[in-house]
C-alpha cells in the first residue's frame, strides 16, 4: 500500500520543482535566522539569491557533525526557543551529544514521514508493533512510535533490552512487527532458540523494521531465516530528523529517500566533488521543509549509491542501495581499505560460525594487525581440533581473498562475544591508539 500517493509518487519533474521552492526557502531561512550558516555564506561571497536552480547547491558549504557540536546546543536554530515541542539528542559517548529540535510543524512532518516508511514496509493498521528501540533523547523509538500510531497500528512501547519479556509479551500479545536494530533482532532469535520457543509455532512476527546501525545482507538474510519474518531496512540520523529519510518498499530493492523533504547528492568522501548520478559516495543531505533545524549539505560519512530509475512499486523517489559502511568506520590496515561490512558479509556467509563477532585492530612491532574473533556454532567442535583448524583457515583464505590482506582469526566458543542489547552494536575495537 502506497501511504501518500500524491506525494510518493509524484512526477519528477513536479517533484524538482517542489525540492527548488524548499531549498530557496531554507537557504533563505538560514541566512537570516542562524548565524552560523550566515558566517559561512558570507566567506565565500554567497547570498541566498545566488540559489536559482538544484544544481546550485553544490555552491553551499558543507557541515558535519562537528558544527552540531560547536553550536551546542541551540545556536543552529533558526527558531526561538518557545517555539521548541521537542528536543532530542543523539547518544554522543565522548563530549556533547549533538542536539536537535522540533517544532509542532517538524513533528507533524516527521510523524507523517515515518508513517510512510512503515506503510511502505508493509506494515497495517491490523499490527502489532513492538519497539525495541531504547526510548530517550535517542530519535530512533519516538520516531518510530508516532509513525506506527499514526497509521493506526497497535503500538507496544516495551523499550531497549528486556530480552525475556521482550518474548513473553511477543508471544501473548501477538506481535506482528518489530521495531530494533539488526544486531538486537538476531539476539531475541538466539534467546528464543535457547529458551525453547519455536519462533514459527509461537510467535506470530511476519515484518521488521530495522535500523541505525550498519548491517549487511547476509545479516539480513540471517535474520530472515531465524525469525521468519522480512526484515525491512530503513535509515536516518538525528541531524536531519532522526528514522525516516529512507526506508525499503516492497520491491526490496534499496530504500525509497523522501526526496519530497531531502535532497541527497553523493560527494567523493576525499576531494567533496560532486559525483555524477549513480556513482558509489558519500551521501549528503539538505532539509526542505524543516522549521527548527535546517540542515543544509550535511555530510553523513555514511557511503551508498542513489538509483534514479523506476522502482517496480510505482513510487518516483529515488532508492539508495544499503548503507556500506561509513567513512569513518573505514580501517586502513597496513595501507589497505577494510570496511567491517566485507568481514561481516564473508562470516556471516560461513556455515560453522554464527552471527556475533568482533573486530581488534593492534599495532604490534610497528605492523598493523587485524584479529576477528567469531564464535562456532556447534558445540561438539571443541573437541575436534582438525575440524576447527580446518574452518579456521577456510575462514582466513575467505577473508584473505576478499580483503587483500591476512588476517588473524580466531573461533571462541559460543556465547562468548558479548551481545548489545540496548543502543548499537560494537564490533570494531582498534586499539592502536591506546596509551601503552
Ligand atoms: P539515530 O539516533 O537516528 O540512530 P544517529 O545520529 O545516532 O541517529 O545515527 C545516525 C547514523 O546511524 C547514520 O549516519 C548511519 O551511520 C547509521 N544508520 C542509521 N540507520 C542505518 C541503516 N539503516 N543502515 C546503516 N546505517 C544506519
Ligand atoms: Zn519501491
Amino acid at each position: 500500500m502506497i501511504w501518500n500517493r500524491e506525494r510518493e509518487c509524484m512526477p519528477r519533474t513536479q517533484l524538482r520543482e517542489l525540492q527548488l521552492a524548499g531549498l530557496k526557502w531554507t537557504v533563505d531561512r538560514a541566512y537570516e535566522r542562524v548565524p552560523f550558516y550566515r558566517a559561512k555564506m558570507d566567506a565565500i561571497g554567497l547570498r541566498p539569491q545566488h540559489i536559482k536552480t538544484l544544481a546550485d547547491v553544490k555552491n553551499l558549504p558543507f557541515m558535519t557533525k562537528q558544527d552540531f557540536r560547536e553550536n551546542y546546543p541551540f545556536q543552529n536554530f533558526a527558531v526561538p526557543k518557545e517555539k521548541l515541542v521537542r528536543i532530542h539528542a543523539s547518544s554522543g559517548t565522548t563530549g556533547k551529544p549533538t542536539v536537535v529540535g522540533y517544532t509542532a510543524k517538524d513533528l507533524e512532518m516527521w510523524t507523517e514521514l515515518m508513517a510512510r516508511i512503515v506503510c511502505q514496509a508493509g506494515v497495517t493498521p491490523e499490527d502489532t508493533a513492538q519497539i525495541a528501540f531504547s526510548y530517550g533523547l535517542f530519535t530512533g523509538a519516538f520516531g518510530l512510535h508516532y509513525g506506527l500510531e499514526k497509521l493506526g497500528c497497535a503500538v507496544v512501547p516495551i523499550g531497549g533490552g528486556n530480552t525475556e519479556k521482550q518474548l513473553m509479551l511477543m508471544e501473548d500479545f501477538g506481535t506482528t512487527v518489530l521495531i530494533s536494530t539488526p544486531s538486537y533482532a538476531l539476539y531475541l532469535a538466539e534467546r528464543a532458540e535457547e529458551l525453547g520457543i519455536d519462533i514459527q509455532k509461537r510467535l506470530r512476527l511476519r515484518v521488521g523494521l530495522f535500523g541505525s546501525e550498519p548491517w549487511t545482507e547476509e545479516m539480513r538474510g540471517q535474520i530472515q531465516d531465524r525469525l521468519h519474518i522480512l526484515a525491512t531496512d530503513n535509515y536516518g540520523m538525528s541531524e536531519l530528523i532522526g528514522p525516516g529519510v529512507a526506508g525499503d518498499c516492497e520491491a526490496m530493492a534499496g530504500m525509497h529517500i523522501a526526496e519530497d523533504h531531502f535532497l541527497a547528492e553523493t560527494i567523493n568522501s576525499e576531494t567533496g566533488e560532486v559525483l555524477p548520478l549513480g556513482e558509489e559516495g558519500e551521501l549528503v543531505f539538505t532539509s526542505l521543509d524543516k522549521e527548527a533545524l535546517p540542515v543544509i549539505r550535511y555530510r553523513t560519512k555514511d557511503i551508498s549509491v542513489i538509483d534514479y530509475t523506476p522502482c517496480s512499486c510505482g513510487r518516483t523517489h529515488a532508492r539508495m542501495r544499503k548503507i556500506f559502511g561509513r567513512a569513518d568506520d573505514m580501517l586502513i590496515i597496513r595501507g589497505i581499505n577494510v570496511f567491517p561490512s566485507q568481514i561481516e558479509s564473508v562470516l556471516l556467509s560461513t556455515a560453522g560460525v554464527g552471527p556475533h563477532y568482533q573486530i581488534n585492530v593492534w599495532r604490534r612491532n610497528y605492523l598493523d594487525e587485524l584479529e576477528v574473533l567469531v564464535e562456532f556454532t556447534d558445540d561438539s567442535m571443541l573437541d575436534n581440533y582438525k575440524k576447527l583448524d580446518a574452518l579456521t583457515a577456510h575462514l582466513k583464505e575467505r577473508l584473505h581473498n576478499v580483503l587483500g590482506i591476512n588476517v588473524k582469526l580466531r573461533l571462541v566458543e559460543p556465547h562468548t562475544i558479548e551481545r548489545t542489547t540496548v543502543g548499537k552494536a560494537k564490533r570494531v575495537f582498534d586499539h592502536r591508539n591506546d596509551p601503552e
